[in-house]
């Protein structure tokens, strides 16, 4: 039987995020600041070999599910190898995707046949102006991946659209038609204080519950699920194939369901996305550590896992950006 990781709140952990580069090709307003350059030096991160040996060792202590992010996972070169070698892992079940898209186009083909089932988008506009504004990236590249994601025959598609007020909340229904017309699920967020640029844009945060209520003039909202659903509640739009999540991490947040941690590209565990519990693997996995002694150190830091994020309270305490931890 396969050993499982439980932490101090009876939580089984079965989720790695796992950030391929803290590196990224747009530099949205939320995550990453103008002009960021300070990256993690190419001898820190972690191998293909010493990341499918982490990987391993989570797939024998009951990780089922890895996610591929960063920064900008497709920036790395070589991911369709990676997730080939990730997919083929005992225990792997689940390997998805998390991008902006803007290099989609080029490798979704490759990415499916080495075994990613399913991807996340970012999208925050459908206006080419805006879209530049918000993430200084083009939006036609973006919809050339989508399309090319889908041709490539990935189901299910998700859009992620972090909602701020006075900058994309007039879209949200242009959203949920866009995605109504193409078949994709949509995922609205709220903003998220980590880092300075976080917490700058948390001046326009909006709290989903009102977003909810708007399209409750307009649409239908029947309960909906969503298999591997995550922290989203989801809704279906009556009439339609769609289904809306809304991850409301400040409003109602989800810790109580948290099923994850997150492994960055310089390998360091982070027990919470909103908290600064961590445990360094990198040198366990550079100094002759056995696969027992990862097991170890692995089981030990999920005995650390904290309960709960405290983005409303205390919004000043995660100094790292989203792109670092692996959003
Ligand atoms: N580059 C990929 C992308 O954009 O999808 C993957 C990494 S990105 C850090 C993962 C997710 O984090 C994106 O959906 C992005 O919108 C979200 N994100 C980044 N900073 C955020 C913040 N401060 N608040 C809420 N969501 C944020
Ligand atoms: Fe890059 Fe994703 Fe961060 Fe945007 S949200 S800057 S695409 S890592």
């Amino acid at each position: 039987m396969t050993a499982r990781l439980i932490d101090p709140f009876n939580r089984a952990i079965e989720y790695v995020r796992l950030s391929v580069t803290d590196r990224c090709d747009l530099r949205c307003a939320y995550c990453m600041p103008q002009g960021f350059s300070d990256f993690q030096v190419p001898e820190h991160w972690l191998t293909f070999d010493e990341i499918e040996r982490v990987i391993g060792v989570f797939g024998k202590l009951g990780v089922t599910r890895i996610r591929l992010t960063g920064g900008e996972p497709l920036v790395r070169k070589g991911i369709p190898e990676l997730a080939a070698r990730l997919s083929a892992l005992p225990g792997i079940e689940d390997l998805s995707l998390s991008t902006n898209a803007t290099r989609l186009a080029r490798h979704a083909s490759e990415l499916r046949r080495a075994g990613v089932s399913r991807i996340n988008v970012s999208l925050d506009s459908l206006r080419s102006e805006r879209f530049k504004a918000i993430t200084q990236g083009r939006l036609d590249k973006v919809m050339a991946g989508l399309m090319a994601a889908r041709s490539a025959g990935f189901r299910p598609i998700k859009i992620n659209m972090v909602v701020m007020a006075g900058v994309n909340d007039d879209e949200v229904e242009d959203m949920v038609e866009f995605c109504i017309e193409h078949d994709f699920t949509l995922r609205f967020i709220e903003t998220m204080p980590m880092g300075s640029t976080g917490r700058s844009a948390s001046e326009h945060y909006v709290n989903l519950q009102d977003v909810r209520k708007r399209l409750e003039q307009r649409y239908e909202l029947l309960p909906g699920v969503m298999p591997g659903g995550g922290p989203a509640r989801y809704v279906r739009v009556a009439g339609t194939a769609l289904r809306i999540g809304f991850i409301t991490p400040i409003s109602q947040h989800f810790c109580a369901s948290c099923n994850r941690v997150r492994l960055s590209v310089d390998g360091v565990l982070y027990l919470c996305l909103g908290q600064e519990d961590k445990v360094e693997l990198r040198p366990l996995l550079r100094n002759g550590a056995t696969d027992s002694d990862l097991e170890q150190a692995i089981v030990a830091a999920i005995a650390r896992k904290p309960e709960r994020h405290e983005f409303r309270d205390r919004p000043e305490q995660v100094l790292r950006f989203m792109s670092m931890t692996g959003g």
